[in-house]
This record gives C-alpha cells, sequence and structure tokens, in this order.
C-alpha cells in the first residue's frame, strides 16, 4: 500500500503488527484488517478574496465498514497528506471497536492552513470540499467531526452544504454540530472531559491524590483546554500549556479561567500574565503528575521519552507517542500510559450520542449525555486495565488488542463476499 506511506502510516502499521503477533493473527487475514478500506484525494479549487483562484488537496480515508458506517474527524493543517488520514482513520477503527460504537474508523483533511484564511475562504473551502466528498458519504455510509483545525462552524457549513444538495436537512451527516442544527449537548467538551475521567481513574489505579497533582497540556485547543479546565476540577494543578506559538509556565499554576478569556481575545496562549515563557519541547520535559500531550502526532520520541518526568502519560492527542519511544516507556513502569485509543476516546462516544439522536430527532439532556459517556469510558477503561494485567501488556498493547481482536472477528463472522 505504497500510496498511504506517511511516517504517521507505517507508525500506525507497526502498532497492528506487533498487535496481530501478539493475537496470532493468520497471515492471510492481516492484510484485510489493517489497510484501508478505500479512500478520496480531491482537487479543491476556489476564488480568494484577493481575486486569485487556488488549488487546495482534500482526502477521506475509509478504514473498514465492517460494522456499520465509517467514523472520524476531518483536518485543516498545512502537512495534511494521504497517509497521515489514513493512519488516523486506522486508529478510529481501533477506538470505535473498543468502546463498541458500531462504526468503522474515518479520517479526512485538507491541507491548508485556516489561521491565513479569511472567514469567507474557509466556508468556500469547506462547502467545496463537502460538494466533492457528496459520492462517497452519507448518515448510513460515512459521518464527519471536528479535528485539528476545524470546529462547529465548519460542521455547519458541511450539514447545510449537504442538505442543500439531499434537498431536506441532514443533521446526521456530520456531529460535532451547533446544539442550534442539532448538535448534541456535551460534544464540545467530550474529548476533554473524557481524558480527565480517564486520568481520574488513573489515578485511583497507582495511587495518585488528584488534589496534590501537577500537571502540564500540550496544546490549548479544543481538547487541550477543556482537559486542563477538566483535571482542574478534579483538583490537579496546572502549570504549564501551550500552543503552536509557544508555552506558558507557572510553577504556582495557571489561572485557567482568566487563560480561557486572555486566548478569546488574543486567540494564542504566549504572552499571557503571570507566567514564564517556555518551548514545547522544554515543557514535555518538565517534572509533573500528569502530562497531556493534546496537539500533534509523534512528539514523545526515542529523543525525549527517557527524559520525561511524569506519572500519567495522557494521551489527549492521536498518536502523540512513537513505536520508538514506547519501548522506552515499556522499561519505565513509574509512567503509567493512557493510550490515545482510549484516552481521547470520550470524543467519538459523543458523536456516535448526536448521531443516534439525529437519527431519531430525540435529544437528551447533558447530565445523560455526560452520564452515559462515563459508563462506555470505564467499561472500556476496566476492561484494558484487567487485559493488561492478565496478559502483562502494556496498556497501549491491551487497548490495541481488544481494538483489533473486535474487527477481525467481526470480518471472520461477515465472511468473504463473494
Ligand atoms: P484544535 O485545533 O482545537 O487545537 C489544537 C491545539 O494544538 C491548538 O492550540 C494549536 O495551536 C496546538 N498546536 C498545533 N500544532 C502544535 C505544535 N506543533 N506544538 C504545540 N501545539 C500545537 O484541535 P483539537 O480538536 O483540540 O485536537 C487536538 C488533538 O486531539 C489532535 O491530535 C486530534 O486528532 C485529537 N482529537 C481531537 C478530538 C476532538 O473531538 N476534537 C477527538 C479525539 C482526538
Amino acid at each position: 500500500m505504497d500510496i498511504y506511506d506517511h511516517p504517521t502510516f507505517r507508525m500506525a502499521c507497526q502498532q497492528f503488527d506487533l498487535v496481530a503477533d501478539h493475537l496470532e493473527i493468520p497471515e492471510s487475514e492481516r492484510a484485510r484488517i489493517k489497510y484501508p478500506k478505500r479512500s478520496l484525494t480531491v482537487a479543491l479549487p476556489i476564488h480568494c478574496d484577493d481575486g486569485t483562484v487556488r488549488v487546495f488537496s482534500g482526502y477521506r480515508v475509509q478504514h473498514h465498514l465492517t460494522l456499520g458506517p465509517t467514523k472520524g474527524g476531518l483536518r485543516y493543517h498545512p502537512e495534511v497528506m494521504l497517509g497521515e488520514v489514513a493512519a488516523l482513520a486506522m486508529w478510529m477503527s481501533w477506538k470505535c471497536a473498543l468502546t463498541g460504537l458500531p462504526y468503522g474508523g474515518a479520517k479526512g483533511g485538507i491541507a491548508c492552513d485556516p489561521t491565513k484564511l479569511s472567514i469567507n475562504e474557509l466556508e468556500r473551502l469547506t462547502r467545496r470540499y463537502t460538494q466533492e466528498m457528496i459520492p462517497f458519504i452519507g448518515p448510513q455510509v460515512d459521518v464527519m467531526a471536528p479535528d485539528l483545525g476545524t470546529n462547529e462552524q465548519v460542521m455547519a457549513w458541511m450539514m447545510d452544504t449537504y442538505s442543500v444538495y439531499a434537498g431536506y436537512t441532514v443533521p446526521s451527516i456530520v456531529t460535532g454540530k451547533p446544539v442550534g442544527l442539532g448538535g448534541s449537548l456535551g460534544r464540545r467538551e467530550a474529548t476533554g472531559r473524557g481524558v480527565g475521567y480517564l486520568v481520574n481513574r488513573a489515578s485511583d489505579t497507582i495511587g495518585l491524590d488528584m488534589s496534590k497533582t501537577t500537571c502540564v497540556v500540550q496544546g490549548f485547543g479544543n481538547v487541550g483546554s477543556v482537559a486542563a479546565l477538566s483535571l482542574a476540577r478534579y483538583g490537579a494543578k496546572v502549570i504549564a500549556v501551550s500552543d503552536v506559538n509557544g508555552g506558558i509556565h507557572n510553577a504556582n499554576g495557571l489561572d485557567l479561567w482568566a487563560l480561557e478569556k486572555f486566548v478569546a481575545a488574543n486567540k494564542t496562549v504566549a504572552g499571557f500574565p503571570a507566567s514564564e515563557p517556555i518551548t514545547n519541547e522544554a515543557m514535555l520535559l518538565l517534572p509533573c503528575d500528569i502530562l497531556v500531550p493534546a496537539a500533534m502526532e509523534r512528539q514523545i520520541t526515542e529523543k525525549n521519552a527517557a527524559r520525561i518526568q511524569c506519572r500519567i502519560l495522557a494521551e489527549a492527542a492521536n498518536g502523540p507517542t512513537t513505536p520508538e519511544a514506547d519501548v522506552i516507556l515499556n522499561q519505565r513502569p513509574e509512567i503509567f500510559v493512557l493510550p490515545d485509543v482510549l484516552c481521547n476516546a470520550g470524543g467519538v462516544v459523543v458523536s456516535y450520542f448526536e448521531w443516534v439522536q439525529d437519527l431519531q430527532s430525540f435529544f437528551w439532556g447533558e447530565t445523560e449525555v455526560v452520564d452515559k459517556l462515563f459508563r462506555i469510558l470505564e467499561t472500556a477503561y476496566t476492561q484494558i486495565l484487567t487485559l493488561s494485567r492478565k496478559q502483562k501488556l502494556p496498556m497501549r498493547m491491551a487497548a490495541l488488542t481488544l481494538g483489533i481482536k473486535r474487527v477481525q472477528e467481526a470480518k471472520k463472522i461477515r465472511g468473504l463476499f463473494p
């Protein structure tokens, strides 16, 4: 599958191969489970505000359709490539399977810098992408959601474009929409809230008192900012956060509520009063109890894995730790890893709730959403921890084993047509 060749795709394949060996999946079944079912690459021409026409590249990868429609985010970032999107789609498959959702994984992206586009250009780009995707998506085929660089507004434009094409309103085509358009209460907070819940459970597991913990969060976007607030509500002191412009540090703790206001006004954490600047690289090495990478892939590598100084590594981002770093972390039992496929699963779980609510046109209150979210995360956490202890597997191996095994079994039971 050379078309997907990319460091992140190689990383996802390496993880799969390890689990396939552990599960003793026959060679004849491996490629069918591992490689994406299908993908679409599109050229997206749009009129720019200065009168020129620019063409962007857009992608969508659907990893498997064995258990239902595919589900996964849409990413706007300058470095988005087909192989990266394919890796993210693969991880979505394992994540949906380990939480018991009736989905395969998918991911999409547009190679662009959303911060350098005007709101009108962003809208034109989003609508053109959605229009190009129409033959490939649908509420029973593939359902998108926000990811890095996209938000509720992007989902609203997608939903509107698809609905105009259909001739009637189709809220279930995307999740992570504004609540006023059929979005679910609690979806925006779901990923970060899930991170908080799982870190609290992990603290119980290793005997940490949350009220005495310190915490570092890389990336202060949708996931990172809500995770930081959620951890603070559990009693943790957040001492450093960052974004693409750099980080801020205060050993006595950052005032997160003031920081939220600062970021709303300045669009960055950099320059926040009552803090010292710190680089993203140095921040990952700060002594702390809870380290939360919530930005990009491949941040914890063989270069820094031996030097991170935390008790819990809570992977809010997708793929923040490379397989080489995993080898090092596996020799550091003092660090408890909450692997990405579990740690950030809160987002897709509440996306699933949103899709169910849209299909039934019957909406739930926030307490019901949060209660159901925590139940699903609790079950997944307990199953993964039990498997990890029983088979002496690192938490990532246990989580991937659970997810991949479920996909393998489903494919086996369905059989191979013709
Ligand atoms: P976002 O765009 O809202 O926020 C991303 C944040 O990371 C921003 O603060 C940005 O400035 C920062 N950032 C970008 N590049 C960086 C770099 N090189 N170093 C430091 N910071 C950097 O995106 P998000 O939705 O919060 O997604 C963050 C991560 O969480 C991604 O890996 C995404 O795939 C994953 N995730 C998101 C969701 C969701 O519901 N949005 C669900 C599951 C997983």
